[in-house]
Formats: structure tokens, sequence, C-alpha cells
């Protein structure tokens, strides 16, 4: 979902691609929407001094992006070594068998039908390629394959579609569940409560650079959202779509299945709570 409220951290008009951390540089896919804000953010994380990167989320299949991202690296005086999914939407990993093509490097995600090469990812793993440390976060919600992954040497977390730059992400239900959803978000919290995260790099949209104000947003967001669910409910308004029509009237149209799906997922959860 997006809308025009500013996120707390939020750099006003500021440019979405090029260096965000130390170690992160955002590439902007040239896929803009409703849904994708922009368009897609891939980025490209390397170790200060290191020939080597990573990039995570190559994007859409858009040979021209794919092979712009090669170039980047290749102009910093690297090359990539590995390519990373945040999870496996179309517009975050359908160009990652052709970036894999390209670079001939192996592709790590959670979802063993998006890898190519040996190496899964999940829970705990740490990548250190090039000396870079990026440790995985098992953020499911938006989907159930979405993972973060938390680059402590920038103070900095990589969200994909869990944390967007502006608005507000979609709970895509049935894959993605409102209660995982919420525990991710209070794991990205305590990110940047307990481990220092101060940045936020999200998958679309600019860099948020007061993650906590950022993440706290969010989860109000979602509880402001269930509540009005919850009422909507009790005043009759009983399927998703005459939920949407109700709660979601101040959001574009274009948005509303998005929304529905959203919908969904919060009856299913007030549904599983025995809210309604
Ligand atoms: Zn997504």
């Amino acid at each position: 979902m997006t809308n025009a409220a500013a996120l707390p951290g939020q750099p006003r008009g500021g440019a979405i691609e090029g260096q965000a951390s130390t170690r992160a540089h955002c590439v902007l896919a040239p896929n803009p929407s409703p849904m994708t804000l922009d368009g897609t953010n891939t980025w490209i994380v390397a170790e200060p001094g290191s020939g080597l990167a990573v990039v995570i989320d190559p994007g859409p299949l858009d040979e021209s992006h794919l092979r712009r991202v090669v170039t980047m690296v290749e102009e910093a005086g690297r090359r990539v070594a590995l390519t990373l999914l945040t999870h496996g939407h179309p517009d975050h990993a359908e160009g990652a068998a052709r970036f894999a093509e390209l670079t001939r490097t192996p592709v790590r995600a959670l979802d063993p039908a998006l890898r190519l090469g040996d190496e899964g990812l999940g829970a705990g793993d740490v990548v250190t390629t090039g000396g870079l440390e990026l440790r995985v976060v098992p953020t499911p919600g938006h989907t159930a394959d979405s993972l973060s992954f938390h680059l402590p040497a920038d103070a900095a977390v990589l969200t994909g579609d869990t944390v967007l730059g502006r608005g507000t992400t979609v709970v895509a239900h049935p894959d993605g569940r409102l209660g995982d959803y919420l525990d991710s978000l209070r794991r990205l919290r305590s990110l940047s409560v307990d481990d220092g995260v101060s940045r936020i790099l999200p998958g679309h949209g600019p860099v948020l650079n007061d993650a906590q104000g950022a993440i706290d947003f969010y989860l109000a967001h979602r509880a402001n959202r269930l509540a009005q669910v919850e009422s909507a409910v009790e005043a009759g308004y009983l399927s998703a779509p005459e939920v949407v029509a109700h709660v979601y009237a101040d959001v574009d149209r274009t948005l509303w299945p998005a929304a529905e799906l959203s919908v969904r997922a919060q009856l299913d959860y007030l549904g599983e709570h025995g809210l309604i």
C-alpha cells in the first residue's frame, strides 16, 4: 500500500539510486508502478577493499537493468560472487536466473525452487563473501519466504518488501500471514533496539534513516487497520471486498486488490484469535 505519508527518517525528495551506506549501493530497476513505487531496488553490497560483491534482488527480467548492475559492479573494480533473494515475487526474483547466467554465480534463497547451486539460505546463516558480514533474518509475513539481511558493519538492514521506503506493505494472503508479519516487525524492531540498526535499506522506495521510528509506524499502522477491520465486521461488513471498500476508502482504488489480500490475512488473524 502506498500513500503520501512520510515515514520517520525518510529523506524528502532524496535520490533512491546510489550509495546508501558504506557497503550498500542501490540500482533502481525500471519497473515503477503503484505496487513497486519507483521500481525495485537492486542492492550491490561489498566490503571496502574487497574484489567481490553480493547482489540482493536482481529484480525483474529486464536485460538492460541486469547488465547495468553487472557493469556497475565491474566499474567499482569488483565481480559479482553471489546473488541473494529477499523473496520470490517476480519484481525481485524474476531476473535472478538470467543474472546468474550473466555472472556465473549461484543464487541463494529460502525457497528451494528459487535457488541455483547447492546452497540454501535461512535463519542463522551468515554470508561472508569477500569479508562482508550479512546475517540472515527470517521475516515471513509479506510472503512465507521473506528474508531480511542484517549488515552490522553499516548498522543497516535490507528488508525486501517487509518494510518499504514509503507507505506500507501487503500481507499477501494466503501465503503471507499477519501473525508472522507482526512477529517479523518485532524481530526487526529488536535489531534496532538491541543491535543498533539505525538504517533500513528497503526493496522499494528511499532509504529510511530512523529504523525504529519506521518500524513503530508500521506496527501502529497494522494495529489501526486491524481495529478498523474488526469494527467493520462488527458493523456487518462481512465479505473481504465489503471490508476493503469500508476500511480502505482512503486508499487509491488501483491498490484495492492488494488491500483485499491484506484484509483476508487480517480476517484470518482475527478469527484465529477469537476476536470475530
Ligand atoms: Zn513482494
